[in-house]
C-alpha cells in the first residue's frame, strides 16, 4: 500500500499540474484511494453528483496515468464513499450545521409568495438555460446548488463570466428553484434573497442613514441563501465592502449559502479585501466562458422555437457570425426580427434580416483590414508576408495570395482596383481572377472549402 499510496501522490500531482489548481481544488481534491482489488483501483469522491463528474471528465485520464505508474492496474473505478480533509471553510461551516435544508414540495401560495417578493425574472429559468461546452460547468454547479444547499464544496458559489454570458440568468434561477421547492427543516420555506452589490450597498446606506444597520445586518443574517449580483461593483467601496465581509462571514458561519457573481475570478477582482478574496475562493468557483459558434447557434434556435416563429438555419448561422461578444444583444436582435415578422406578417429572411437588423449589424461589423487578412492568410498557409505583394507566382505563394485577395474582397468594403493595388499593384482583373479562382477550388475541395471558412471565422471573431 505504501507504493501505491507513492503512486497515488504522484498521479494527483501530475492531475493538479494538468488542470490548474482550481479545478483541481474544485473536483478532485477530495479523492481518495479506497485500495486495490486485483486489478482494479477503488477512488472515493463524497458524492454522487462529484462522482459522475470525475468519471466522465478526468476518468480516462486517471486510467492512463494510473496505467503508466503501474501496468498492473487496468481499471479505475470511481464510487461514493469515505470523506477527504474537508476544506477550512467546509469544517467550518459542517460543526455548525447539522443537516442541510431538506428538499420538501412547497405549496403553491407560498411558493408564488416568496417568488414575487424576490423579484426575479420568471424568464431566467434552468430550463430556459441552454447549456454548452462555455458555460455547463457553471450551469452545473448553479444546479447542484438549487438542488442542494451549503453542500460541501458549494459554499460559496461563486459565478464568474463577461457581460451577457448568463450570470444573473444562473442566479436567478437558483433563486426560482429554491423558492419554488424548498423548505428548511423546520417546514418553512427556504428565505432567499437575492440583489445586486449595487442595491447591497444603497440599503445599506441608507440604513445608516436611518441609524438603522443593526436591523439591516439582522434581515441579512436570517436568510438561508444569500446572492450578491455583480460584486466588482463594492471595489473601492471600503465601507460595504466590509460590511459584506461580516455577513459573509456571519452567513457562512452556521451554514447558510452564499451565492456570488463577477466579472473576473476571485484573484483577478484587484481592489477586493483579501480576507474576502480568499474566503470567496473556499467554495466553487466557476466562470462562464466567452460563447462559441455552436453555443449561439443553440441558443437562437432555442428561443426561436420558443417565440414559435421559423428562422431559417441561414439566418441563424448569420446572426451567430455577427454578434458573436454578448448573448443579451444576440436575443435582443431575434426578438427584433420576431417582432418584426409577427408585426407585419413577414417570413424572415436573410434580406429583412439585413434590413431590420441594420443598426445592430453595423454596430457589430467589424472593420477586419487589407493587412489582418495578409498576415492571418500567410501565416496559415505557413509563407512570408511580403510574398502576398511579391511577384513570385509559384503555386505554394500563389494559390495563399489568391485566397487573402479572395477574403478581402468578402470581408472588407474595399473596390477590386484597391484591392489589387494592395497586393503588390496588381489589376483589378488579377483580383478578379482569384475570386471566382477560389470560389471555384472551394466548391470543388471541402478540405480547401472548409480552411478558407476556418480563416473567415477567425478574421470576423
Ligand atoms: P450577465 O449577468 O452575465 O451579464 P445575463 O444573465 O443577464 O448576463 O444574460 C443576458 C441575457 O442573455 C439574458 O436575457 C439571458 O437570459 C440570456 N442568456 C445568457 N446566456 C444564456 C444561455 N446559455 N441560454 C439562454 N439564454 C441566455
Ligand atoms: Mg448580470
Amino acid at each position: 500500500m505504501t507504493q501505491l499510496a507513492t503512486q497515488w501522490a504522484r498521479i494527483r500531482g501530475r492531475l493538479q499540474g494538468e488542470v490548474g489548481d482550481i479545478e483541481y481544488r474544485n473536483w478532485l481534491r477530495q479523492m481518495t484511494l479506497a485500495g486495490v482489488d486485483a486489478d482494479e483501483i477503488s477512488i472515493l469522491l463524497p458524492t454522487r453528483f462529484l462522482c459522475d463528474w470525475v468519471r466522465s471528465r478526468y476518468g480516462d485520464r486517471l486510467n492512463a496515468l494510473w496505467q503508466a505508474e503501474n501496468p498492473a492496474i487496468r481499471r479505475v473505478h470511481i464510487r461514493v464513499g469515505g470523506t477527504a480533509e474537508p476544506s477550512v471553510a467546509l469544517a467550518e461551516s459542517l460543526a455548525t450545521t447539522p443537516e442541510p435544508p431538506q428538499m420538501v414540495p412547497n405549496r403553491i401560495e407560498e411558493r408564488m409568495d416568496q417568488r414575487s417578493e424576490l423579484s426575479i425574472d420568471p424568464r431566467f429559468t434552468f430550463d430556459a438555460f441552454v447549456v454548452g461546452k462555455p458555460n455547463e460547468f457553471a450551469y452545473a454547479c448553479a444546479r447542484r446548488v438549487a438542488e442542494q444547499l451549503s453542500s460541501p464544496g458549494f459554499n460559496p458559489l461563486f459565478l464568474y463570466g463577461g457581460v451577457g454570458l448568463g450570470k444573473t440568468h444562473l442566479m436567478h434561477a437558483i433563486a426560482w428553484e429554491l423558492a419554488g421547492r424548498c423548505t428548511t427543516n423546520g417546514g418553512r420555506p427556504v428565505s432567499v434573497t437575492y440583489m445586486s452589490a449595487e442595491k447591497f450597498m444603497y440599503r445599506f446606506i441608507a440604513a445608516i442613514r436611518s441609524q438603522s444597520t443593526m436591523q439591516f445586518k439582522e434581515q441579512l443574517r436570517s436568510v438561508d441563501v444569500l446572492m450578491i449580483d455583480d460584486l466588482q461593483f463594492l471595489i473601492g467601496k471600503d465601507n460595504t465592502q466590509e460590511e459584506f465581509f461580516h455577513t459573509f462571514n456571519a452567513l457562512v458561519d452556521v451554514g447558510k449559502q452564499i451565492v456570488v457573481s463577477a466579472d473576473k475570478s476571485p484573484s483577478d477582482l484587484s481592489g477586493l479585501d483579501d480576507r474576502l478574496r480568499t474566503r470567496l475562493g473556499y467554495g466553487m468557483v466557476a466562470d462562464l466562458h466567452a460563447t462559441t459558434f455552436e453555443l449561439r447557434i443553440s441558443i437562437l434556435e432555442a428561443k426561436a422555437t420558443r417565440a414559435g416563429v421559423a428562422v431559417p438555419p441561414k439566418v441563424m448561422d448569420f446572426l451567430a457570425h455577427k454578434i458573436t461578444t454578448n448573448v443579451r444583444e444576440l436575443e435582443g436582435a431575434l426578438n427584433r426580427l420576431v417582432a418584426h415578422a409577427n408585426l407585419f406578417g413577414r417570413t424572415v429572411t436573410l434580406e429583412t434580416t439585413q434590413e431590420v437588423l441594420h443598426d445592430i449589424l453595423k454596430a457589430h461589423d467589424r472593420r477586419v483590414t487589407i493587412e489582418e487578412i495578409q498576415r492571418k492568410v500567410a501565416e496559415h498557409f505557413s509563407i512570408r508576408l511580403t510574398d502576398m505583394s511579391s511577384a513570385r507566382r509559384a503555386r505554394a505563394v500563389a494559390r495563399p495570395r489568391q485566397v487573402a485577395m479572395y477574403l478581402a474582397k468578402q470581408l472588407t468594403q474595399r473596390s477590386l482596383p484597391e484591392i489589387g493595388r494592395r497586393f503588390g499593384n496588381r489589376d483589378h482583373t488579377t483580383v478578379m481572377h482569384a475570386v471566382s479562382r477560389v470560389g471555384e477550388l472551394m466548391g470543388r475541395d471541402a478540405g480547401f472549402a472548409e480552411d478558407v471558412e476556418l480563416l473567415r471565422r477567425m478574421l470576423e471573431s
